[in-house]
């Protein structure tokens, strides 16, 4: 998976002086490769560079590398459209690669500009928004050979590209199932609800504030539900890092593959209820599942998807499947043996079960730890 980290340059009033022509510069030699490419229609690096390198070397200002980088970036632009010729504006961003700019020690990195290269400090520690603590920032190792520096607001940034390793488990030894709903945001199969009243009160607390807002009218009180709904949207990305961080890190620790309900296809399936409806076009819901899934990524950790029929009916320890046996929102007993929990933990039991059908050379190792036997497959049929 590509993803980009981001630092931030410590720049004077001469290095933003340097930083803002080396980026008109660049992006100048950019307009003229760009017309070159589109009037011959050549699209291509290594022709382009044999037809224009010396020209570009002669009219812009640009070392070697910087000039190579140009007419790369050019050519990338063309790739996703031809039928336009592109104009890059003086701050689009200024490409650079392994050669062009290193990092040094002492948080130091040197950045081939105008006239030569310059040295910049960055800043090496940031906050860390799970447990508010500073900490060291670790560059992630840069594969793709290219550097972006960019400007906003006056000052400058780096942007690196790089891919998260996707390391499979050799021998996971557990399975985690995770049942993400309304009520808790997310109960696994351990036990651990992740929901909190903390959640509640100030989602109710958002809420009220916008109908009153609303039952208001005003220009003010609208320019106050847009601040409310950014502020709400934040709470919940910090939310859903905390909760996915949480479930990830207990699958890094007990060697788990973390199951989830696949919910991509629920539309066609005719045991849609209410919570997959809502799901389904949920925001928040999405996301926290694609922060689980990035981070056990990066961790290494498998996730399987299992098909979700009947996952709240099932009774985890005889099969039997009964819409009765989630007798109200929040309890399941079963009809037939008598098993009794709460009925999300039975959702993530259910979840955890089912592996053992979609993915048997996982649950070949693990499905004597297993605590209950796998789900029967008529569930799934
Ligand atoms: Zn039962």
């Amino acid at each position: 998976m590509l993803k980009s980290f981001e630092i931030k340059l410590i720049t004077s009033n001469n290095n933003k002086n340097i930083l803002n022509k080396t980026f008109m510069e660049f992006n100048s030699a950019c307009n003229y490769i760009s017309e070159y490419a589109f009037n011959n229609k050549i699209y291509d690096k290594y022709f382009l560079q044999t037809f224009i390198y010396s020209d570009l070397r002669d009219n812009f200002n640009l070392s070697a590398q910087l000039t190579v980088r140009a007419i790369d970036n050019v050519c990338k632009s063309y790739i996703i459209d031809k039928k336009v010729m592109h104009i890059f504006n003086e701050y689009s961003a200024l490409v650079e690669d392994n050669r062009s700019l290193n990092f040094k020690n002492n948080n130091i990195v040197s950045i081939s500009a105008l006239n030569g290269r310059i040295k910049l400090n960055y800043i090496s520690r940031r906050k860390n928004k799970i447990n508010n603590k500073r900490e060291d920032i670790n560059i992630p190792h840069n594969r793709n050979n290219e550097y972006y520096i960019i400007k906003r607001k006056n000052d400058f940034y780096i942007e690196i590209p790089y891919n998260t390793e996707n390391k499979e488990i050799k021998d996971p030894l557990n399975v985690i199932g995770v049942d993400l709903g309304i009520v808790n945001v997310a109960v696994d199969s351990t036990g651990r609800k992740y929901t909190g009243n903390k959640i509640k009160k100030v989602r109710n607390r958002y809420k009220n504030l916008r109908s009153k807002l609303q039952r208001a009218g005003t220009k003010s009180a609208k320019r106050h539900l847009r601040k409310l709904s950014k502020k709400e949207s934040r709470f919940q990305k910090d939310t859903d890092h905390i909760i996915s961080k949480e479930i990830v890190s207990k699958a890094e620790g007990t060697s788990s593959i973390l199951v989830m309900e696949d919910l991509t296809n629920i539309g066609k399936k005719t045991v849609v209820n209410k919570k997959y409806r809502y799901m389904h076009n949920s925001w928040s819901f999405y996301q926290l599942k694609s922060f689980i899934l990035y981070k056990a990524q990066e961790k290494g950790i498998t996730v399987v998807f299992i098909n979700p029929a009947y996952t709240s009916q099932e009774c985890p320890v005889c099969h039997y499947i009964n819409k009765n046996n989630r007798y109200n929102r929040d309890n399941f007993k079963c009809l037939k043996c008598g098993y009794k929990n709460e009925a999300d933990y039975v959702a993530s039991l259910n979840i955890k079960n089912r592996v053992a059908v979609n993915l048997p050379i996982v649950a070949g190792i693990i499905y004597d730890r297993l605590i209950c036997p796998a789900a029967s497959s008529h569930a799934l049929a």
